[in-house]
């Protein structure tokens, strides 16, 4: 009984539930999440011989903790450790859809893109580059149409192969500019002195969100160890008031720039091509 555990995660609309009901069918049951009413989905398969289990999260545009999805998603991540999280992209919505992917790159956990509604971008003179959007973001990257099935046996085939895969996933490095960088690489230096890990974060994640003012992140920390939270309080504290009286800006601002800056530098390294060339209209 080896199954394997996958977890479905995307932004609303991006197809989650049409995949899942495609591969689980009726082998599902749904529950609530303890102590709230955001549902809990869960289905079986198997595929090539191989058991999975898969789990459908609610849908979520970022990862922080302003809303019960993006909690629920993250706790689900780091508490229950999917063998693989498959993240469903809407091709004909690329760039918003990358901004979470690209925290699922910072959280470290083992990712598989599967690149939805490839129908409806078609449609649209959109085309994107499967192959290459891989070797930019490092990930496999799986074209799909989930509503009618095509692409999906593949990607199950590919997500099966990261799941049983060896390879160590680490934070991705986005870059936020000097200043961020470098109070990140302080963080990242007392946690490691440290025996804190906030709620199974690792040290780049974690002080990420502690540059964001994240509620959770920052009550947690407390819990684990308030000596060490204190000194990471006061380190985002001195780089947000610099910041605020240099530039007037927070550093949950320039790391969301930062993020669309890193998506759009992948997306025009030829990810993305249009049927017609758009700027010649104008
Ligand atoms: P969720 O919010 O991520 O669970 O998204 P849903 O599975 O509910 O899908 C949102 C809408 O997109 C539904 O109307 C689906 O039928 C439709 N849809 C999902 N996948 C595809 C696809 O590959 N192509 C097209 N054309 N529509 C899709
Ligand atoms: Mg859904």
């Amino acid at each position: 009984n080896n199954s394997i555990t996958m977890a479905l995660a995307g932004n609303p609309n991006a197809g989650k539930t049409t995949l899942f009901n495609r591969l689980t069918g009726a082998r599902q049951h749904v529950g609530n999440y303890p102590g709230i009413t955001v549902a809990h989905k869960e289905g079986h398969f198997t595929q090539d011989d191989q058991k999975v289990t898969l789990t459908d999260l609610p849908g979520t545009y970022s990862l922080t903790a302003y809303s019960v999805e993006e909690i629920v998603t993250r706790d689900f991540l780091t508490t229950q450790k999917p063998d693989v999280v498959i993240n469903i992209v809407d091709a004909s919505n690329i760039e918003r859809n990358l901004y979470l992917t690209t925290q699922f790159l910072e959280m470290g956990v083992p990712l598989i893109i599967a690149l939805n509604m490839i129908d409806v971008a078609k449609d649209r003179g959109i085309e994107i580059q499967s192959q290459k959007l891989a070797e930019l973001l490092g990930v496999t990257v799986v074209p799909i149409v989930a509503r009618s099935g095509e692409g999906t046996e593949e990607l199950i085939r590919q997500a099966i192969n990261v799941a049983k895969s060896d390879k160590i996933w680490t934070s991705r490095d986005i870059s936020y500019g000097d200043d961020l960088d470098e109070v990140l690489m302080e963080i990242i230096t007392l946690i490691n002195e440290s025996s804190f890990l906030v709620n199974n974060y690792n040290p780049r994640f974690t002080g990420i969100k502690y540059l964001e003012h994240d509620d959770q992140m920052l009550t947690k920390g407390q819990e684990a160890d308030p000596l060490l939270a204190k000194k990471l309080e006061q380190t985002v504290g001195s780089i947000s008031d610099h910041l605020l009286k240099t530039m007037d800006v927070y550093p949950e601002a320039i790391i969301a720039d930062h993020r669309y800056g890193f998506i759009k530098s992948i997306v025009r390294q030829g990810v993305m091509t249009h049927a017609f060339d758009i700027d010649r209209l104008y």
